[in-house]
């Protein structure tokens, strides 16, 4: 079986196991689907003779490709999740062997195109073999093809010792998706000088800066009381919320910002005449941006509370993760040795800032510097998502590369 090949099928396979993830439960993981798909990685660890493979209670697969040569200790990553944000039970990836450059159409939705004018990247892969879901669900290529990516260079490690590489760590991690892929013990549990997340997408992709990311509660409590005698005796806090929600910077939210630029958004209101609630993720490259956004909320809820005496207002601001750049850009080795791995391909690298977070930007944080890597995964989180098996094999060849190139 060559690489491609093999990429293709397991992709293909992890692709038709439901592990979706939920932002709703409150088990680790989030949903008992993702149990399923560890255990058969578990499973699969076991059978191409990795070391030390173990699942942990909070649902992480863990394994060691033993050394061949000495060396600093490196992990690799992927999650096993896949998006809430849409249908993704059901999942049945197909493959468009060398793809001729026309339109992609999809059984399951007649009104759905994929195509070089939507996607422009697409445009690059004629003559691939391009994988997508059938139109109802998402693919899963997020993050099953970094799965398919590190299994296939782990079983090649394995079967040629010869190759000098150091001692190489993986880890499959549960809900990355609903920002708690990282857990405590995972640093403990992964016991390596740095580490790498394939959760990137398109070819040379090489990135060591997302988002720092607070989250934000507002609260607003008004005055019931009986509609029929509510004249001048009602504060309704709904009225609040909406009237607070009118007064945010249009041009801060996510419809309005790209690039460097940090947002603003409340992603949730609920409540009644008595109380109303408003959730914000706020994010931002810079630590003072950052904290200049939770000042707007603060000001702006509190400038609203002020028009009525009788009203009162809650901000509760928690930080979820941080810009991994903080901590890369004091010793850059990790990113450095993935480029020139990058380079040796033939591939030039490039690194965007990220506008969301990975589990990359939690590991740095917790002391395991974690930059992301590309798979080749494209229009995620709906049913347009595709990925380039060819791009697929370019990923799983940066393995390859960033492993003989670990050791000196
Ligand atoms: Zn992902």
């Amino acid at each position: 079986m060559t690489h491609l090949t093999e990429l293709e099928s397991r992709l293909v396979r992890y692709c038709s196991i439901d592990s979706q993830s939920s932002e709703d439960s409150t088990t680790t993981p989030s949903t008992a689907t993702q149990w399923n798909l560890a255990r058969l990685l578990m499973a699969e660890l076991q059978e191409i003779g990795a070391a030390d493979v173990r699942l942990t209670e909070y649902g992480a697969v863990i394994a060691t490709i033993p050394a061949t040569a000495p060396g600093p200790k490196i992990a690799f990553l992927a999650h096993m999740d896949t998006a809430p944000q849409f249908r993704a039970t059901g999942v049945k990836p197909r493959v468009i062997r060398g793809w001729n450059g026309g339109a992609i159409l999809f059984p399951d939705d007649p009104t759905l195109v994929l195509s070089p004018e939507t996607s422009p990247y697409l445009g690059q892969k004629i003559g691939h073999d391009i994988v997508t879901a059938s139109g109802l669900t998402l693919l899963g290529a997020d993050d099953k093809a970094g799965l398919s990516i590190i299994m296939t260079a782990a079983r090649h490690l394995l079967a040629h010792r010869d190759t000098p590489h150091p001692e190489i760590r993986i880890a499959f991690t549960p809900d990355e998706e609903v920002g708690r892929g990282v857990h405590k013990d995972l640093p403990a549990d992964l016991a390596v000088d740095w580490a790498y997340t394939f959760d990137g997408g398109r070819v040379g992709e090489i990135e060591y800066e997302t988002f720092s990311a607070d989250q934000a509660t507002v609260t607003f409590t008004g005055v019931s009381i009986h509609p029929g005698y509510a004249k001048g005796k009602m504060v309704n806090a709904l009225t609040l919320a909406s009237r607070f929600l009118a007064n945010l910077p249009p041009q801060q939210t996510p419809e309005a910002t790209e690039g460097r630029d940090g947002f603003l958004h409340p992603y949730e209101m609920t409540g009644t005449a008595a109380e109303a609630t408003v959730k914000f993720i706020l994010r931002h490259f810079e630590r003072d941006g950052l904290a200049a956004q939770g000042a707007l909320v603060q000001r702006l809820a509190e400038a609203v509370a002020a028009t009525e005496p009788r009203a009162r207002v809650a901000v509760a601001i928690r930080p979820q993760y941080r810009n991994m750049r903080y901590w890369l850009e004091n010793d850059m080795a990790p990113v450095e040795l993935a480029r020139e791995a990058c380079r040796s391909l033939g591939i030039e690298p490039v690194s965007s800032p990220v506008r969301g977070g990975t589990d990359g930007s939690r590991l740095t944080e917790m002391g395991v510097p974690c930059p992301n890597l590309f798979t080749g995964m494209q229009d995620i989180h709906g049913p347009l998502e595709w990925i380039s098996v060819q791009d697929m094999g370019e990923a799983m060849r940066l393995m390859l590369a960033i492993a003989r190139r670990a050791l000196g």
